[in-house]
């Protein structure tokens, strides 16, 4: 990685008016979270036509194995903790850079590391708790982790017996409306984009970038593997965000931004 390009990235950054950041399961990974199609992701190990919305609300065996690949050893484990990318990009909003941090993860590591909650935009929910699909009622996950452990397999709503599913959305389900269209907004209105840890293939989370793109906002994509979007980037790293990122705020630190 060049310090050319880590100094492109923070002159951009200082002269945007309006930033939106972007982050997918890549800029986790350096907190022991696997991605889904990076090399080792989860993909490689499990076969992604079993864990949609659809086998979940219909077949109990389906629902075990999402428990268990969701709150078992292999994906978001309880002790997890954000790493320097998240708290790189929660120092940009304390610097006033960040209109707002759209991320597809569903982990809580960017409010861990000090993102307002105000300023991060979900579009695919959150693992922190589950939700009763009949009467509404959450859940902490960690009540979800006790009553696994304590061998429910299939877990129901204590309140009303209905089916709990991870407040995250599943394959197949549909966005959450209010997150969805906020984000498109927030994507159109921006003049600088910034990318993190994402294939760009799940959409329609992939199309808050083109969205940018298409209303005349520079791009900047920092990511280890390719993506559709690298030869439209104004800027392209592949490397670690949790390298590449607190470089960034170093070097706007250093320019008194
Ligand atoms: P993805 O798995 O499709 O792609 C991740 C990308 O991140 C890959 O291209 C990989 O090269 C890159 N990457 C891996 N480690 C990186 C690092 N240290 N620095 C920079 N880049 C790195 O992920 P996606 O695009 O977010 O889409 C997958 C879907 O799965 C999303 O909906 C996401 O919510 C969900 N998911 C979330 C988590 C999480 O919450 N931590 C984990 C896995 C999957």
């Amino acid at each position: 990685m060049g310090k050319e390009s880590i100094y492109k990235i923070a002159r951009l950054i200082a002269a945007s008016k309006k930033l939106v950041a972007f982050s997918g399961a890549g800029i986790s990974t350096e907190s022991g979270i696997p991605d889904f199609r990076g090399p080792g992701g989860i993909w490689t190990r499990y076969d992604p036509d079993d864990f949609t919305y659809q086998k979940f609300i219909q077949d109990a065996e389906a629902r075990k194995k999402h428990w268990n690949l969701l709150l078992g050893s292999e994906f978001i484990k309880p002790d997890v903790s954000p790493n320097p990318a998240h708290y790189a990009l929660a120092e940009l909003e304390r610097m006033g850079k960040l209109d707002c941090l759209i991320t597809q993860n569903v982990d809580g590591l960017h409010e861990m590391a000090g993102s307002s909650k105000d300023k991060v935009i979900h579009l695919h929910g959150t693992m922190e708790r589950a939700k009763c699909l009949s009467c509404g009622n959450l859940y902490p996950i960690e009540e979800l982790r006790a009553w696994l452990s304590q061998g429910v397999e299939d877990p129901r709503c204590p309140k009303c017996g209905g089916l709990l599913k991870p407040d995250a959305v599943l394959f197949g389900e549909s966005m959450p409306v209010w997150e969805t269209r906020e984000a498109q907004r927030r994507s159109q209105n921006c003049d600088l984009f910034v990318v993190v840890g994402s294939s760009l293939v799940v959409y329609p989370a992939a199309l808050m970038p083109r969205y940018a793109l298409e209303s005349g906002a520079k791009l900047i994509v920092v990511n280890q593997l390719p993506t559709d979007l690298d030869e439209k980037a104004d800027i392209l790293i592949h490397g670690k965000a949790g390298e590449v990122l607190p470089q960034v705020v170093e070097v706007l630190k250093q320019a008194g931004v």
